[in-house]
């Protein structure tokens, strides 16, 4: 792809160009070619194969096999953590300018590969084209940034004012500096920003890195670690591990060697490392990008056609599994009726299939136990309350091989139903009418979770809703999406409560610096004492 053609954001996204699609196409086909093709691991700059191997399934097709992977375990977590270490010494070492270059050789290799990887995406996650898209380009979109802020802080060096040394003459610095080898862990939704993010940054910074993907979606962060690998990286530097969660995840994340993690995923999954990592003889950052339950507000002075956009965009994209869904819809009451008329033209107009093909909007959800998952949550809430639409797997045609969910709407599901506070990462929301803004910023924080959040009213309505809501994304009157769209420098992207634990968001002007130390350096340069 020549990626100067247009240029991929989630807001040129709803326009696409007709080349856009050509060149999806091509790449699909290309891919569809090497179905079911065997990866390796990358260890120290060698490609690894194991004894045990698993597939990536299509979640579209249970007959799809995509891949073939490597079940890593302890030892090759222990040879991928002694190759980070032992190259932690020599990239360390890399002037920044450098580093910054092989970063921006790295992004520009993916938006080469952006359609392929994008095809990748779109198979083995079930995202539509423009999600998949969007994920591939957000991961180039992620390095260039750092590489930006790398620059704009000339590396992060910074000389303080001379102490007041009768006599002497005094040189401080500060240095930020990198801390060693670090473990990057993805989930299964965004497998390449997630991956690519995190490990960008951290090797940006001087750090080594390991990334163990998920093993639902192997396939995409495999051709993404080619990426890595092609841009030059010294051996040892980026090394790329799939295997299973409670083994391989459990080796990497347990590692004493390790210096730092960045881990995307689930709140419990999240927890446990953190508390494994507390259990250790000193404090080691860990950063925590975590779930959502992420609420939307409708007031009676809001735009009504671009909340009911807003709110199926973020409920339903991507089949509600991202972290920053909307889930929960609070509107007022006076405006609730047409609200939730709009809201439902919306969803029942969503066109569901094949994710690879133009028309689709709607793909399935990530395996066949997501499903489940959906029409025991489906039945609850019918139970609980009402469905205002969905609550079936649709099975006609195509859809039969695959694990497809219609997008659902439930209401009158009384406040304290769980429900209400669990994440499902399904396509499902929750609605309810309120009295009022009060109200409604009150059951929009009564959560754990503080990820996103949206708001559809006035702009003192904004004001209120800015400064009273927790969460680390807050949008307002938005039509591409009520809590969902965040983009490398524009919306950096992050949590707090509990779905995040770094206090400083993605894609921002603080997130590079999660990944480096301070050292300051304070010499005596001259003496000003005459000799006696
Ligand atoms: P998950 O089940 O927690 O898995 C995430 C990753 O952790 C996978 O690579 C998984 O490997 C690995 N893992 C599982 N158990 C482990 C263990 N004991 N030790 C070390 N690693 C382990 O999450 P998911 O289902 O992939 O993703 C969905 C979740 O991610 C949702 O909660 C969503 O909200 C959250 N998320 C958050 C953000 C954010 O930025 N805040 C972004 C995206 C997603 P296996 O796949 O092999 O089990
Ligand atoms: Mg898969």
């Amino acid at each position: 792809m020549k990626s100067a053609e247009f240029r991929l954001t989630y807001a040129t996204m709803f326009d696409p160009p007709q080349r856009l699609h050509d060149l999806f196409d091509a790449a699909l086909e290309g891919l569809l070619s090497k179905l079911g093709n065997e990866y390796p691991l990358t260890i120290n700059g060698k490609s690894v194969r194991c004894p045990e191997k698993f597939e990536d399934l299509s979640p579209a097709d249970d007959n799809q096999i995509l891949g073939v992977f490597q079940q890593a375990g302890a030892a090759e977590a222990q040879r991928a953590v002694a190759a980070a270490r032992a190259a932690f010494t020599v990239w360390s070492k890399v002037p920044w300018q450098r580093r910054v270059e092989l970063l921006r050789r790295v992004a520009e290799i993916i938006r080469e590969r952006c359609f392929t990887l994008a095809a990748a995406l779109s198979l083995s996650v079930g995202k539509n084209r423009m999600e998949a898209l969007g994920d591939a380009a957000e991961t180039a979109d992620l390095l260039d940034y750092a590489c930006d802020q790398m620059e704009g802080h000339q590396g992060f060096v910074e000389e303080l004012p001379r102490d007041p040394l009768p006599g002497l003459v005094a040189h401080n610095v500060s240095v930020l500096r990198p801390y060693g080898p670090w473990l990057v862990v993805s989930p299964f939704n965004f497998p390449c920003a997630l991956s690519g993010g995190p490990a960008g940054a951290a090797l940006l910074a001087g750090n080594t890195v390991i990334v163990k993907c998920a093993s639902d979606t192997p396939l995409a962060p495999r051709l993404l670690a080619d990426c890595f690998l092609e841009a030059g990286l010294p051996d040892g530097a980026f090394n790329f591990l799939t295997g299973p969660g409670d083994s391989l995840g459990q080796a990497l994340s347990s590692h004493p060697d390790l210096a730092g993690v960045t881990f995307t995923g689930s709140h419990g999954v999240g927890m446990a490392i953190h508390r494994q990592w507390a259990q250790g003889p000193y404090v080691r950052p860990v950063i925590l990008e975590l779930g959502g339950k992420n609420p939307a507000i409708v007031t009676q002075n809001a735009d009504l056609d671009v909340a009911a956009l807003g709110v199926m965009r973020s409920a339903f994209g991507l089949q509600g599994q991202k972290c920053s869904a909307c889930s929960r819809i609070y509107v007022e009451r006076p405006v609730y009726a047409q609200f939730v008329e709009r809201l439902l033209a919306l969803t029942q107009g969503l066109t569901m299939g094949d994710p690879t093909r133009r028309d689709v909007y709607l793909g399935p959800v990530i395996n066949r136990r997501a499903q489940a998952h959906y029409l025991e949550c489906c039945q609850e809430l019918a139970r609980a309350g009402e469905l205002l639409c969905g609550g079936v797997a649709p099975d006609q045609g195509e859809m039969a091989r695959g694990s497809f969910c219609a997008p659902t709407l439930a209401a009158q599901v009384p406040q304290d139903h769980p429900l209400w506070r669990q994440e499902m990462f399904l396509p499902i929301a929750l609605l309810a009418p309120v009295d009022d803004l009060e109200q409604a910023l009150a059951l929009a924080k009564d959560t754990i979770y503080g990820l996103t959040a949206g708001l559809y009213g006035n702009a003192q309505e904004a004001r209120r809703f800015f400064e009273e809501m927790e969460a680390g994304v807050c949008y307002a009157n938005r039509p591409t999406g009520a809590t969902t769209g965040a983009w490398p420098g524009m919306q950096p992207f992050g949590g707090c409560k509990a779905s995040g634990a770094a206090g400083k968001n993605a894609g921002g002007p603080h997130y590079l610096q999660l990944y480096l130390r301070e050292q300051v350096r304070a010499q005596i340069v001259r003496s000003n004492h005459a000799p006696e």
